[in-house]
């Protein structure tokens, strides 16, 4: 699955990397909620895809949380999968890092003049560095 390729066909069409404006045109439902120990969460009910994102969290871990989700809404979507506060950057689960890696290319999108970025995403967050210099430094 070329995710690169998915995430700039999609920012090119919307014109935009703003995963909120992206779900908005495509009719994903974006909520914010409590949600404890857990960032988001993705479901589908009746051919809706929505998606929860903790209230919680900084704006930036919201984008990140919004991004990964919409991986999951859009590559996996009869799947549902917790996004969890410890440890998910490094799970082995390869619906989890292809989430991931949506999030990542659709952060730093260059498809788009005023992109929205994901700098302090990645602070707050602690994204494996490896993961993002992957992208950068290819
Ligand atoms: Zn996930």
């Amino acid at each position: 699955m070329d995710i690169k390729k998915k995430v700039d066909q999609l920012v090119r069409t919307h014109n935009t990397n703003n995963p909120y404006v992206i779900a908005e045109a495509m009719g994903i439902v974006v909520r914010h909620v409590p949600l404890g120990n857990i960032l988001g969460f993705h479901t589908r009910q009746c051919r809706v895809s929505l998606i929860h994102v903790n209230e919680s969290l900084s704006t930036e871990q919201q984008i990140f949380t919004c991004s990964h989700e919409m991986g999951h809404a859009i590559l996996h979507p009869e799947v549902s999968t917790p996004f969890l506060k410890s440890s998910t950057y490094f799970s082995n689960e390869k619906i989890e890092k292809e989430a991931n890696e949506f999030a990542i290319e659709l952060l730093l999108s260059k498809e788009v003049v005023n992109p929205i970025t994901v700098q302090d995403a990645i602070e707050s967050y602690r994204i494996p560095k490896q993961l993002l210099y992957k992208k950068i430094y290819p």
